[in-house]
């Protein structure tokens, strides 16, 4: 159609002409401004990065800059911007940001994301299909189904008979699980409201966003049972669950679920799914409720179920023969999942992933996609088999996360994550060395093989490993618990100071780490009725494929040049 004469010289035409700039081109001419823009921006960003050896964050200023109480005193502006003006107004936003992909980033379970991942992302940004239904997202529905089944092989369960949905995180998973329990016991909910306490039961460790979940989906945060864990290895205790499900039987009050998590932050406890299966077979919720729901929470763990298909005798990988009986600990604590209902997974953590690409996997598609349909929309009509948005939370759903997950899957292989995975316990072993060697450090979780080191530093010439077994079992040593506790967290908030403020330790900047206010209770506070006799440690999480063993030894450097500044030592 050919636009009106008398229009061309209007202004809201002039506006609209230089849109057509600023919006990419429909067809593949030269006309389009998109990948100039997208080259743009990536030269923006690269301004961001630091040159080789520089500092944790992006950009050249460390400081927050927000100022809090005039910032929403701000109106859009009158007239037009220009895409390229936003661009680099946007890539201003990123200026002081922790560097994921830096070396010495190792704070916590945040990976730096994958090229083919993050691209897939933008690919979904540029085309926006929407995965609520097959006629808005066509074959970018592979994405999903094929994580789907993709996730389910990798668990053991029968991969045409699962399912999965892409969401917003790992409480997203958990806010689908409760969903689900509390649709399959109590039947009625759906119309007449969650007029029931069901409990769902989890662990003294499990993660605190049982607290949206229960909260959102109007359950209720009161009906969250805690069972025990054991002091040591922070596992959920079987018995306390059984006397749990006794009790709540005899009462008549129905279960919702049982969940079993996977692999906490900061501790690796690994609940043990096939004891809580058999428990929950002997204690059936009686009629007119349905079966409780087995959840696993394995958002943060998932990844190391690649080893499901790694030769241990043979080790084609090579990793050093002291790792392998961890790793494949760490394999078989998650065999077990091929006996949950359904699963949470993170790719944002041990995926190393963008965000939001988290994945609800459920073992009997049947089931949940029926339990929780709606009738159709009148103004969406099924043009293919697959139609998330009749049970689905969301109704648009971007297929950003699906896209990232998939090509990460694709990416890796098992293989590949047997490698990142491996590798990180590589680092660790040589960092766990490296505390051995050096008496005035302690690693405190020598046992558990997982994403994280914890650690305690203490004054030099204290003999560090003596100490800490001192102050873990005996209370007359309370004082020096409640002392080191306090040097612990001063060092990390003084490792904090010189991240930020980009300061250097032998010509070099700093590592961004953190510490635990708390990773577990004392041996002699095992009910944890004392606040206070918990231990603190320091935290390093090797996630950076970029990691070398030089990094691990400037970060101990660090520690102990950190210890000496706050205790005033030269
Ligand atoms: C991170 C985490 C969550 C929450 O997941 P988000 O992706 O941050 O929403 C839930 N459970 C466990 C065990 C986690 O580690």
């Amino acid at each position: 159609m050919k636009m009106n004469n008398s229009n061309s010289s209007k202004r809201w035409t002039k506006y609209r002409e230089e849109m057509c700039s600023a919006f990419p081109s429909a067809f593949s001419d030269d006309r389009d401004s998109l990948s100039k823009s997208i080259a743009k921006a990536i030269e923006h960003l690269n301004k961001l990065r630091p040159c080789d050896g520089g500092p944790a964050y992006l950009g050249q200023n460390p400081a927050l800059t927000i100022d809090f109480d005039k910032v929403k005193e701000i109106e859009m502006a009158d007239t037009m911007s220009s895409s390229e003006q936003v661009i680099a107004q946007t890539s201003e936003l990123f200026e002081g940001l922790p560097n994921w992909g830096h070396p010495l980033t190792m704070c916590n379970v945040i990976p730096q994301a994958n090229t083919a991942s993050i691209i897939a992302a933008i690919m979904s940004e540029i085309f926006s299909p929407n995965i609520l239904e097959g006629e808005y997202a066509w074959n970018v529905h592979r994405a999903e189904l094929e994580s789907g089944g993709m996730l389910a092989n990798l668990v053991g369960w029968e991969a045409k008979h699962a399912g999965c949905i892409y969401t917003y995180g790992g409480s997203g998973c958990w806010t689908y699980h409760v969903k689900y329990a509390l649709t399959r016991v109590l039947p009625d909910s759906r119309y007449s409201g969650v007029r029931t306490d069901a409990k769902v039961l989890c662990s003294q460790q499990a993660h605190y966003t049982m607290l949206n979940s229960t909260d959102w989906m109007g359950l209720g945060m009161n009906n969250i049972i805690r069972i025990k864990t054991d002091p040591d290895t922070n596992v959920m205790d079987l018995q306390d669950l059984e006397a749990v499900l006794t009790s709540l039987q005899a009462s008549n009050i129905p279960v919702a679920s049982v969940v079993c998590t996977m692999g906490t932050t900061d501790a690796n406890a690994v609940d043990p799914v096939a004891g809580v299966r058999k428990l929950l077979d002997r204690y059936p919720n009686a009629s007119p409720y349905g079966k409780a729901l087995l959840y696993c929470d394995a958002v943060t763990s998932w990844s190391w179920l690649a080893f499901r298909k790694y030769d241990f005798a043979k080790n084609p990988l090579q990793f050093s023969e002291a790792l392998l009986p961890f790793i494949e600990a760490n394999y078989r604590a998650l065999e077990a999942m091929k006996y949950a209902d359904a699963i949470g997974f993170d790719f944002h953590k041990a995926g190393f992933t963008p965000y939001a690409s988290s994945c609800f996997l459920y073992r009997n598609a049947d089931e949940f996609e029926n339990l929780l349909k709606r009738p159709g929309s009148a103004y969406l009509q099924p043009r293919s088999p697959y139609n998330p948005l009749d049970y689905t939370l969301e109704v648009s759903r971007a297929a950003t996360g699906a896209l990232a997950g998939w090509a990460t899957l694709k990416y890796f292989g098992y293989e590949g994550f047997q490698a990142i995975m491996g590798g990180i316990l590589e680092n660790q072993y040589y960092l766990r060395n490296l505390l051995h060697e050096n008496a005035s450090t302690v690693c405190v979780n020598p046992d558990d093989y997982s994403l994280v080191t914890l650690f305690r530093v203490y004054p030099e010439g204290v003999m560090a490993h003596q100490q800490y077994q001192r102050e873990l079992s005996d209370p007359a040593c309370k004082d020096q618990l409640l002392a080191n506790n306090k040097l612990t967290m001063d060092v990390g908030n003084k490792l904090y100071e010189w991240y930020r403020g980009g300061n250097k330790v032998n010509g070099k900047y700093t590592p961004y780490m953190s510490f635990s206010t708390g990773f577990r209770v004392t041996e002699y506070n095992r009910d944890a009725s004392d606040p206070e006799a918990m231990v603190f440690a320091l935290k390093i999480y090797p996630m950076n494929v970029h990691l070398t063993h030089e990094i691990m030894q400037h970060a101990v450097d660090c520690v102990i040049a950190a210890r000496n500044e706050v205790l005033g030592v030269k």
